[in-house]
């Protein structure tokens, strides 16, 4: 069931295309989600199992380090029984590239911070072409190549792309190009001018993210405001949240953020509730969190609204597939903001997943149709009640305004 309006922010900077495995990057290809395993990669089994749980929060590739013989050996043992393709990530090791390259990888990273010998590098592009595997050029502002960094006066935008753009002449000393790129940096701002300075620079993908983000929820913030304003400017072909966090809460971040940007389809719940005021008639929060509770564990692709009081609810929430919103003891359940039922107070959240059930299950026409004859009358009823009780200003905003004034000026609000 697709909800989502994709609109302007669906237009993005034309890129090549490269495939790693059955991912398409760049090109128009849909935006995807990148995040990285935290297991020993020698260990094939607890790593394969994170990969699951990745796959299954929203990633669509998955990136393991390759940093010891065993792990390459691990990665022998991961790639053909992982559900999305793998990626191996080089530092340091030129050979750890070449052993991940014959363990069957479908794309590795190789930072140009710390893989510097010419011969070397040429050596794991020719082969990965052979192959017809595509390499990341991972630039990162922490690791930047120590010439770079006094030539620059620093890790500036154009340092970390002139590092990309070196790594990709030496790649094309072998006929090598299967490349996408990304300038990642801890710093925000740093991030975003190297980003689109990249994106002015090159035609290749890029892979973005904010690098050693921290943990949510203020790693969760610079990521997506490094990540969201690029993608809204059009930039960007596949992400990648950093968080000094499990792993999944990674996949199932970028994955959110697709789709909050419209930019995938949504695959599972978007909850959302009024911040609560004045007029509410229940508690928004425990009753949101609860739904949220019930209706995450169920993943269905809908949007669902908790509003706190009938008054404004269905009509702030008409473009949520399926809502509920609170008055009189009662909660009127509404599907594109129309009334399909009013349930008892205590009833809310287990009458919001029912229909959230059937909602998916046989389609907003259906169950339009299989509305209750009376629902329409008895809420309008409860909503006038209300207004009649509270009347239209329930959190006294003009009675305040009033005052105000009155202090300033002295006049008497009109009668
Ligand atoms: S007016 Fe109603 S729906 Fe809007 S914030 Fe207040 S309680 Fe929530």
């Amino acid at each position: 069931m697709q909800v989502t309006s994709t609109g302007s922010l669906s237009r993005r900077r034309p890129t090549r295309q490269i495939r790693v495995g059955d991912v398409a990057v760049g090109g128009g290809a849909p935006v995807s989600v990148q995040s990285m395993t935290t297991t020993k990669t020698a260990d094939a089994e607890a790593t394969l199992s994170q990969i699951y749980a990745l796959a299954a929060a929203g990633a669509d590739l998955v990136r393991c380090t390759c940093n010891e013989e065993a792990a390459a050996e691990g990665l022998a043992r991961i790639v053909p029984r992982s559900p999305v393709p793998i990626i191996a990530d080089i530092h340091f090791h030129y050979e750890m590239a070449l052993a991940a390259l014959e363990a069957g990888v479908q794309g590795l990273r190789l930072n140009p911070g710390n893989l510097r010998k010419v011969h070397e590098i040429r050596l794991v592009a020719g082969e990965a072409k052979d192959r017809g595997v595509p390499i990341r050029i991972g630039v990162n502002a922490g690791s930047l190549h120590p010439d770079l960094y006094k030539r620059f006066g620093g890790a500036t935008p154009e340092a970390l792309v002139e590092s990309a753009r070196m790594e990709l002449a030496i790649f094309a000393d072998v006929g090598f190009d299967d490349v996408k790129i990304s300038v990642k940096a801890s710093s925000v701002p740093l991030m975003i001018d190297a980003y689109r300075l990249a994106s002015e620079t090159f035609d290749h993908p890029l892979h973005l993210g904010v690098t050693e983000a921290g943990p949510p929820p203020a790693g969760l913030l610079k990521g997506t405001a490094g990540i969201g304003t690029l993608l809204a400017e059009g930039i960007g072909d596949t992400i990648r949240y950093s968080l000094t966090a499990d792993p999944v809460e990674e996949a199932r971040a970028g994955r959110q953020l697709l789709e909050v940007l419209g930019l995938r389809e949504r695959k599972g719940l978007d909850l959302i509730a009024c911040p609560s005021c004045g007029r509410a008639e229940i508690d928004v929060i425990a009753v949101a969190r609860a739904a949220q509770e019930a209706l995450g564990e169920r993943n269905l692709p809908i949007q669902v609204a908790v509003m706190g009081c009938v008054v404004n609810g269905p009509g702030e929430a008409r473009e949520a597939d399926l809502g509920i919103a609170a008055g009189r003891k009662r909660g009127h359940l509404f599907i594109k903001g129309k009334i399909v039922r009013v349930v008892p107070e205590d009833e809310m959240v287990e009458a919001l997943v029912a229909e959230a059930e059937k909602l998916v299950a046989e389609g907003v026409e259906a169950r339009l149709a299989a509305a209750d004859s009376g629902a329409e009358a008895e809420a309008e009823a409860d909503r006038l009640a209300l207004v009649e009780a509270k009347g239209p200003d329930a959190n006294a905003s003009e009675a305040r305004v009033a005052l105000i004034r009155k202090r300033y000026t002295g006049e008497d609000p009109p009668a």
